[in-house]
């Protein structure tokens, strides 16, 4: 696996693939890697000829008072998980030459960026916008690999891809868990064992309650939300959102029915984790 620092390196080597007919996929990452961006390389592996990854933990995406200075690194097991996964070229770049002084560009998804995390992270979705368009025009992969885990994230990027005509298309990955359930995620490095132990409620709640949903059994999005609190209150973990929306827009639903997303973020000591499940709500049930 080649390691480039550069933006034009990685575009020349990415050409030099696809002059010869190879099929280009790339995984973005921050790095810290684990299964979940694994099973993205791998995917990407069985569907394309050359693997490309990034590793690149964007300030632009972190607000005042975020976890970026302390975000966890480990370039060199990082190297050693992508080149065992089947990555060919990963991409690299130092923020001072990716970001160079006098840097103005942001890229804006209206509406998309709201719910969710957007209401809690101002700013962090334009990060991300800005960082996968220039990855992007960067490495001019044939496709894009993404987990459902970020489903906020997943959704928004579709979007620009469609506005923008970006020539690249996108695979959507599952979400990868912890035999008990909890998503993975670079950030489960800062839970105590205490905290390790409680976090796999997330999951139980929202499988819970998304169940309740498909049966009937709860009709609206306050409902669902308010039986989220209830099951999550009284452990170490406090909820910042929980929301049922519409899986395609992220728009209110009700009646709820089709295909919904119920997503939340808890802080969980240091952690501020995220999760969801996606589910269809079929028949007309009021
Ligand atoms: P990150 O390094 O957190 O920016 O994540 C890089 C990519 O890996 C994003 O597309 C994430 O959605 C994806 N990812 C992170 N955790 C998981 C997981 N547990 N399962 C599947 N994909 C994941």
């Amino acid at each position: 696996m080649r390691i480039v620092r550069s933006a034009d390196r990685f575009r020349r080597d990415v050409r030099a693939a696809r002059a010869r007919g190879r099929r280009v996929g790339f995984v973005p990452t921050m790095g810290f890697l684990h299964s979940g961006h694994l099973s993205l390389v791998e995917r990407a592996r069985r569907e394309c000829d050359l693997v490309t990854a990034s590793i690149f933990v964007n300030p632009l995406q972190f607000g005042p008072g975020e976890d970026l200075a302390a975000y966890p690194r480990a370039p060199r097991r990082d190297h050693l998980l992508l080149r065992r996964g089947g990555a060919d070229l990963c991409f690299e770049p130092r923020p001072e030459s990716f970001y160079p002084e006098g840097f103005a560009t942001r890229v804006r998804v209206h509406g998309l960026e709201e719910p969710l995390c957007g209401r809690h992270r101002p700013g962090h979705f334009v990060g991300v916008a800005t960082v996968v368009t220039k990855l992007l025009a960067a490495g001019e992969p044939d496709r894009l690999y993404l987990g459902g885990k970020d489903y906020q994230q997943a959704i928004l990027l579709a979007r620009m891809v469609r506005d923008l005509n970006l020539p690249v298309r996108l695979v959507i990955c599952p979400t990868v868990r912890e035999p008990d359930g909890l998503a993975m995620s670079s950030r489960n490095i800062y839970l105590t064992r205490e905290e390790r132990r409680w976090a796999p409620n997330l999951y139980r709640a929202l499988r819970a309650v998304s169940a309740c949903v498909r049966h009937g059994e709860i009709r609206t999005a306050r409902a669902a939300e308010e039986v989220v609190r209830g099951m999550l209150s009284g452990g170490p973990g406090r909820l910042q959102y929980v929301e049922l929306l519409s899986a395609a827009d992220l728009a209110p639903v009700h009646p709820l029915r089709g295909r919904l997303v119920l997503a939340l973020a808890c802080f969980v000591g240091k952690a501020r984790l995220i999760d969801n499940v996606v589910f269809t709500v079929t028949g007309g049930r009021v």
